[in-house]
């Protein structure tokens, strides 16, 4: 049976670097993180409360804006000018997905590069592709956390990314690319999916269909990394058939309890590195 990479203990270990920092600073004023909720998307509110509630536990301020439904993109716009120019918000994060009548890529670019903690600004896409330090989208960035914190190491082995989304799966390749992993990326037009992910020494499942990747698509010994999340007859699964799969990796990850705690927790560093590095107090999280 493959070693189970949890997604939990790793978050644990991730908060007490962002606790520390907090405490470092705790004499200058406390940093704030400010999340922006268009509407009432199930999914999304349950998202938004966990990561201000994590925020609070941590010490950050986690300020939720719940904007409704029928908000224009002007009022939107300049909510998010108000908190570009506040100098106690360190971090603005605004959920997706937005509603119709709004244009995401518009609203993205509005965000002040300095307080984008999702990573998604142009500018810091092109910061990272260009290898100059900017924060990392927090999915990406919490799998790399994990693998880190588990000690696989990612030089010079064959890493596999199904899906090429800008959130998860583009970042994701780069991420391992930086880290010396020789990289693949499938997406839906990939003929013969599984001659590609069975030669994965790592492979990373971001594709957002349930049970696309079966204990014959992966190679004995690989890592799997699960970023599918889905209520499929009332149980939650991912994008791996984990029980097949659990039978034939080294090590993989649970859902719910793998990725998702990750990517919160890494929110919150990213919010802190930033605050650090906005106000000049010096010190990192990572
Ligand atoms: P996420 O936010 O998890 O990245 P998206 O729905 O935005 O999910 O993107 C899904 C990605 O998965 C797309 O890049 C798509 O090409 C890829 N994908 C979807 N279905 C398949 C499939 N059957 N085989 C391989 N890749 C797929």
């Amino acid at each position: 049976m493959a070693e189970i990479l949890d997604g939990k203990r790793v978050a644990q270990a991730l908060h007490e670097r962002v606790e520390a920092q907090l405490r470092r600073v705790a004499g200058r004023g406390r940093l704030k993180l400010s999340v922006v909720l268009v509407g009432d998307h199930p999914a999304s509110a349950s998202y938004v409360r966990g990561k201000q509630r994590t925020a609070e536990k941590l010490g950050l301020d986690g300020e939720v804006h719940h904007l409704p439904e029928s908000v224009t993109e002007p009022e939107l716009l300049g909510l998010i000018d108000r908190l570009n120019a506040d100098p106690q918000v360190d971090g603005i994060l605004v959920q997706l997905p937005l509603p119709p009548h709004i244009d995401e890529r518009t609203v993205i670019e509005r965000i002040a590069p300095e307080k984008d903690v999702d990573g998604f600004h142009p500018l810091n896409v092109g910061r990272n592709l260009a290898g100059v330090p900017a924060v990392w989208p927090c999915t990406p960035a919490g799998i790399m956390a994990m693998l880190d914190f588990y000690g696989i190491s990612v030089a010079g082995q064959h890493a596999v990314v199904v899906g090429r989304s800008n959130i998860v799966g583009k970042p994701m390749a780069q991420m391992l690319l930086q880290a010396d992993a020789t990289v693949t990326v499938c997406h839906r037009k990939t003929q013969s999916l599984t001659e590609y992910t069975r030669r994965a020494d790592i492979l990373v499942v971001a594709a957002g269909v349930p049970g696309l990747i079966r204990g014959d698509d992966i190679k004995p010994g690989a890592v799997v990394v699960d970023v599918g999340i889905h209520r499929v007859n009332g149980t939650i699964t991912g994008d791996v058939a984990f029980d097949e799969a659990a039978r034939v990796a080294r090590a993989i990850t649970p859902v719910p309890g793998g990725v998702g705690p990750l990517t919160v927790a890494m929110l919150m560093v990213n919010t802190v590195r930033l605050g650090l590095r906005r106000r000049g107090w010096g010190g990192d999280v990572l």
